[in-house]
């Protein structure tokens, strides 16, 4: 399809990045090319509709990148869940597991609410613990998971699986 062929020519590997052996997906290439930028925003701002989202939560910091013209676009609020300590509010915060160590994550406690449909947005779903940390914070903050959306899904990592159980039925889309 199009679509997806205009992306992924938009996507630059580099090697060795942030580590030998690990190849990082660049979307910065995309990011500089109004039509695919604007093609991407397009697909996001239709999953919108379709899931009947009234919330676009883009995860830092790509995710806001692509997930706020997708709000405008959409018509709908946009909301940032952070790194921990950045948000000046009062915050949830949600615990994960990486590679090594763990992060957490945080959303303004009073950015949504109860029986708002969140879509989530992010550029790259690689092993699934940011988004799946992301599904629970909007969970506890009383908000529905219309789903999760992406750019990117590194399949091999299998990142679809671990989100299973948080997304309780809700899709994952991978553009
Ligand atoms: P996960 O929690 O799914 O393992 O990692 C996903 C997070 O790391 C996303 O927020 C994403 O931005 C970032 N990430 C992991 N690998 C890549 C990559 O190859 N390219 C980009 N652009 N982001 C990545």
């Amino acid at each position: 399809e199009g679509l997806r062929e205009l992306l992924l020519s938009r996507i630059a590997d580099v090697p060795d990045y942030p580590k030998p052996g690990v190849v990082f997906k660049d979307i910065t290439p995309l990011l500089a090319d109004p039509a695919a930028f604007g093609a991407l925003t397009d697909a996001f701002a239709a999953l919108c509709e379709r899931y009947a989202a009234d919330k676009v939560v883009g995860l830092e910091a790509r995710g806001f990148i692509l997930a706020a013209p997708v709000a405008v676009r959409a018509g709908i609020g946009f909301v940032p869940v952070r790194k921990a300590g950045k948000l000046p509010g009062a915050t949830l915060r949600q615990a994960y597991d990486l590679e090594y160590g763990t992060a957490e994550i945080e959303i303004h406690a009073d950015a949504l609410k109860p029986g708002d449909r969140v879509l989530v947005i992010d550029d790259v779903l690689a092993t699934g613990g940011t988004a799946e940390a992301s599904l629970e914070l909007i969970r506890r903050a009383g908000a529905e998971v219309a789903g999760v959306a992406v750019l990117l899904e590194l399949g091999f990592l299998a990142g679809r699986q671990r989100l299973e159980a948080g997304l309780k039925g809700a899709p994952a889309e991978a553009l």
